[in-house]
């Protein structure tokens, strides 16, 4: 099939990056939030990456403003009528997903694939929200959209070969790299980093080191390109306490379980960068 208008549903750290790479390969984009405020600063966010490659002399002021022309913002889901395929980056929460879920399966055409960027939640269990549980997929962008090579393309049990094959194909014509996953809580990224960012957590929380000894450990004796506590703070500490919680739940297996620690600063509102604090403090 071919996509010429891709539908984006909230315009967050990923909604706005995966905005900014469908725009970028040549396709019309609708990016959704539920505020004009929420639009607007994804819009500002991606004109400033653009600006930034202009700049680097990566792209051409040209280039730059076609890009932009090509991204219509939206505060109505309705408007997610008009997309040949939708990517669903929302908010982390299983009970919005569901929702945002059945009005999209009301408001699009049965023939359009809607998938979702979930870190972790079942795409099964979204699936079984709709009336098309062969077009629902997972198609999990990186953070940041715009650099990271990686989608992790998740078939849920009744995902179609045609909806796969189609999102996968739209990965790369994003200049990505497709990998694929079956359907299990955290899937492979966020199986195999999640509990490590959380051991990391366990670490500053009995003492082991400071948050400076940790990440340092890992950046220069592993040589991860951050350490895992800044990750945490880039990734947005609600974001991992909601991505252990599903992997917890979806095991019932205790080494799963999310650090106290974690719990503590997401109920203050420390969500990390997004915030202006997390286990750092940013200005
Ligand atoms: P974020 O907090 O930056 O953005 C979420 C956005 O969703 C917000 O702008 C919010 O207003 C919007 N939203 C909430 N309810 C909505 C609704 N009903 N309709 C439309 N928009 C709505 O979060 P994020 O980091 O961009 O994460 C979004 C999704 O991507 C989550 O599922 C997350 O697990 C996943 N993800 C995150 C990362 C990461 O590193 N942060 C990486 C891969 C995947």
């Amino acid at each position: 099939m071919d996509i010429k208008k891709f539908g984006v549903v909230g315009a967050g750290q990923m909604g706005n990056g995966i905005a900014q790479v469908a725009a970028m390969s040549g396709v019309d984009v609708i990016m959704n939030d539920i505020k004009s405020e929420f639009v607007e600063r994804g819009l500002a966010t991606i004109t400033k990456n653009l600006s930034r490659s202009v700049d680097k002399g990566k792209m051409t002021a040209e280039e730059k403003d076609a890009v932009l022309k090509r991204i219509r913002t939206s505060t109505d889901l309705k408007d997610m009528a008009e997309a040949d395929f939708v990517v669903e980056a929302a908010t982390e929460n299983e009970t919005l997903k569901f929702q945002i879920f059945r009005d999209l399966d009301k408001v699009c055409p049965e023939n359009i694939i809607l998938s979702t960027n979930t870190s972790s939640i079942p795409i099964g269990r979204i699936a079984a929200q709709t009336k098309r549980p062969d077009k629902i997929i997972g198609m999990h962008f990186m953070n940041p959209v715009p650099v990271m090579k990686l989608v992790e393309v998740i078939r849920g049990i009744a995902t179609s070969d045609e909806t796969f094959k189609t999102t996968w194909e739209l990965s790369i014509k994003f200049g990505k790299t497709p990998a694929s996953s079956e359907d299990y809580p955290g899937f492979i990224a966020n199986r195999v980093l999640m509990p490590m960012i959380n051991e990391a957590i366990f670490c500053l929380y009995q003492g082991v080191g400071t948050k400076e000894d940790i990440d340092t450990v890992m950046k220069l004796g592993m040589n991860h390109p951050m350490g895992p506590l800044a990750l945490a703070d880039l990734i947005g500490l609600d974001t991992c306490l909601a991505i252990m919680e599903t992997i917890y739940d979806g095991f019932k297996d205790s080494k799963y379980r999310p650090c106290p620690l974690l719990r503590k600063y997401v109920e203050a509102g420390w969500f990390g960068k997004k915030t202006g604090r997390g286990f750092y403090e940013y200005k």
